[in-house]
């Protein structure tokens, strides 16, 4: 049984703590795209974490954590992550390295940087992971497969023939920053190998073996739909998709085992970053009330800790986000924070050029849409500690039920506060 959660929105729905807490019943958590650049918060039994490369199920003892060939692997984010976990008593977690996986070199973090400083203001406020120039990279032919590490010959030569086009750029585009070293990066690189060779694996081939065997793999999507660099917000996405089919690619598995994907869908919105933002909450006053009440201790990046822009729920991008999931089902996430409004706006429609739509348009046309907004009425309590879906207040029922309806999507689960057993499951 293949399960993927993956984000219906701009990212930071809390697809962490829902990882976190179906690993419960997984036997291995996949991460198949991205790579450090977003981070998930958990908090669980050992603490409060926030990881950017090992997958939310990283802290049961019968799971394995795979990291999948569509990752942007950074090597010394993964350790530097494990040995993170392991001080603060988390068992040593079992991993696998996809031998296909491309790393994260330390040239594309420094491009990252490079960059943004000479785009300035047009800058595409980038995490500076390295994650577009390492995806650039792969697609140009010019990465590094972690297979590669352990072929010297192969190796030795494309260093050579990368570092050469790496330094023409660094003169051409960023006079005066430092020029790359062949046996420097070398170096690097054989320490690289020497860190991952116990745990790299035919990790498709390892997947492919425990669905036969019945297990419970859970494919983990980080950032979300509007973040897709084909159906999100272009140009302002992410380097890699976002969407639950690209885990059959990314982690090399049948698109047809990927049974049940659940969306996980915020109360309100948020988002990090440029880009078209329909709902954003304009008054500075009001949204940062929200972002200082959200989360778990405010929105603020969890890479960064830049602030979150912060919204009110959007319909026309939340339908559009959790079906370009295929989602068969959706959790919503962090409606405890909402339980200090009189009333709430919820965005249904675009109005664009006088015309009201809600369907989720391209980004040229998103510039020009207008929110149209129905506001319905608060709960005015808090409902952390609920168990049972018929113990919230009926406001509250009445707004779950009205967004469920506007997905078209059943929400099955619905999340009332950060901890893993926060959690209120719907019967239907
Ligand atoms: P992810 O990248 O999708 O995993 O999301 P993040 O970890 O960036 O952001 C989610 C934040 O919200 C984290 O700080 C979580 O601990 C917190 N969180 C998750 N679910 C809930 C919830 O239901 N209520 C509250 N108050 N916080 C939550």
């Amino acid at each position: 049984m293949v399960k993927a959660v993956v984000g219906a929105n701009w990212g930071d729905e809390g697809k962490g703590k829902i990882t976190d807490m179906l690993g419960e019943t997984a036997d291995i958590i996949v991460r198949f795209q991205g790579g450090s650049n977003a981070g998930h918060t958990i908090v669980n039994d050992y603490g409060k974490f926030a990881l950017h490369i090992l997958p939310s199920g990283v802290f049961y003892d019968h799971t394995t954590s795979v990291i999948g060939n569509g990752v942007a692997f950074s090597v010394p984010a993964l350790f530097k992550e494990v040995n993170d976990i392991v001080e603060k008593g988390v068992p040593m977690p079992k991993i696998k390295v996809s031998d296909r996986a491309q790393i994260v070199m330390p040239y594309h973090v420094l491009f990252d940087e490079y960059e943004e400083e000479r785009l300035k203001g047009a800058a595409f406020g980038s995490t500076k992971s390295g994650i577009a120039p390492f995806y650039s990279d792969k697609y140009s032919k010019i990465g590094f497969q972690v297979s590669e590490l352990f072929d010297e010959e192969t190796l030795v030569k494309k260093v050579a023939s990368v570092v050469e086009k790496k330094n023409l750029i660094i003169k051409s585009l960023y006079p005066g920053k430092p020029l790359l070293d062949e046996a420097e990066l070398l170096k690097t690189l054989h320490e690289y190998r020497d860190m991952v060779a116990p745990y790299v694996t035919d990790t498709a081939k390892f997947l492919k073996d425990a669905i036969k065997e019945g297990k419970t793999i859970l494919l983990e999507g980080q950032l979300g739909t509007l973040k897709d660099p084909d159906f999100g917000i272009y140009p302002m996405v992410t380097s890699s998709s976002t969407l639950a089919a690209y885990g059959a690619i990314g982690a090399g598995i049948p698109p047809y085992e990927i049974k049940n994907i659940i969306a996980v869908c915020k109360a309100y919105s948020s988002a990090v970053g440029a880009g078209e933002f329909v709902s954003e909450i304009l008054d500075e006053d009001q949204a940062k009330e929200l972002r200082d009440r959200g989360g778990d201790g405010g929105e603020y990046g969890a890479t960064t800790g830049r602030p979150r822009r912060m919204g009110w729920f959007d319909c026309v991008a939340s339908r559009y986000g959790v079906q370009m999931q295929s989602a068969t089902e959706v959790v919503l996430t962090v409606l405890d924070v909402l339980g200090y409004l009189d009333e709430i706006p919820v965005c249904v429609g675009y109005e664009i050029n006088g015309e009201v739509t809600k369907d989720f348009p391209v980004t040229t046309k998103l510039a020009k849409a207008k929110p149209v907004y129905k506001t319905l009425p608060g709960w005015k309590c808090d409902i952390r500690g609920i168990k049972n879906y018929e113990d919230l207040p009926e406001n509250c029922r009445n707004y779950i039920e009205f967004i469920e309806k506007e997905l078209e999507t059943p929400i099955t689960m619905v999340s009332n506060g950060p901890g893993r057993h926060e959690i209120i499951y719907r019967n239907k």
